[in-house]
């Protein structure tokens, strides 16, 4: 598990690490699905730390972590590899990256960071987000793996077009009660119980199981599934209705809906998402109208 997460939520919430161990235990048996390091994530989001590191080291990295964040150079490429995988040929990258603090080999097999790494020089400089490190089966190093959910600049200089482009997204704290924008965060928590929304049609009830006046005759079942969005700064809850909702478990490969709930949650995954702010008092709510994967960007 990684000590850092533990450390934060020790700092935060003044529990003892053998507190947050033993919690850590008692909900793997009341969640057998999901890893000691998923768990510990859900801990820290319940004591309001977002656990992504933006900073690793490479010698940090020496087990299994799934978001990794960090700025390194390019030291080493080796030419793609194609290779055959259930039959179909896929081309595979190795190459290694350092800081001042060690070296460490990468991996990819998608063909746009391919694309990219090739055309980088050796000693530029990278930058990689939500990358995921693990041992390699065969000779027990620690690799970091590029990712579907990863994201990648070489020798970043913004050019101009992209400062107008994040010009366009605003901080939730800064928009109005009321007001549409664009916002660029992580999905940290989404809720898997009561994801569906019933009415009656007739009188637009909203319902448990039927209708008091029109019994079952006229029902609209409805995806609805509310989570907290982050910016970096500010988390505001968010609800996805029918299309969008649809678009966010998208962003999962798991065949559940409730796994793919759980994936998205516990995958911090960085989305644009166009919504409409209601404000309470304090309090941020807002309703998605659009939603896209993103690139580690903020
Ligand atoms: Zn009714």
């Amino acid at each position: 598990m990684e000590e850092w997460i533990i450390d934060k939520i020790i700092e935060k919430s003044k529990l003892s690490k053998e507190e947050i161990i033993k919690t850590i235990s008692q909900r793997k048996m009341q969640f057998p699905d999901l890893t000691e390091d998923a768990i510990l994530r859900m801990l820290a989001t319940e004591n309001g730390i977002i656990p992504i590191k933006r900073d690793y080291k490479i010698k940090e990295i020496n087990q299994r972590i799934n978001h990794v964040n960090l700025s390194a150079k390019i030291k080493r490429k080796f030419p793609p590899r194609t290779v055959n995988v259930k039959g179909r040929e896929a081309r595979v990258m190795n190459f290694v990256i350092e800081d001042e603090s060690g070296e460490i080999p990468v991996v990819t097999w998608d063909e746009n960071y391919i694309d990219k790494i090739m055309k980088s020089r050796d000693g530029e400089n990278i930058s990689i987000a939500n990358a995921y490190a693990k041992e390699n089966p065969f000779n027990g190093i620690v690799e970091l793996n590029l990712g579907n959910g990863s994201a990648i600049s070489v020798n970043q200089t913004e050019s101009p077009k992209k400062e107008a482009e994040k010009e366009e997204y605003k901080k939730i704290a800064d928009i109005h009660d009321g007001e549409y924008a664009n916002i660029n965060g992580f999905i940290t928590r989404l809720f898997s119980d009561d994801i569906y929304l019933i009415r009656c049609s007739i009188c637009k009830k909203k319902v448990d199981v039927e209708c008091d006046v029109h019994k079952d005759k006229a029902l609209s079942k409805t995806l609805r599934i509310r989570g907290v969005l982050d910016d970096g700064l500010y988390s505001s809850s968010i609800t996805f209705f029918d299309k969008q909702a649809e678009s966010l478990l998208s962003l999962s490969q798991q065949q559940d809906v409730k796994e793919k709930l759980n994936d998205i949650s516990f995958g911090l995954y960085q989305v644009n998402v166009s919504a409409k702010m209601n404000k309470f008092n304090e309090n941020y709510s807002l309703t998605a109208r659009n939603l896209v994967k993103a690139d580690y960007n903020l």
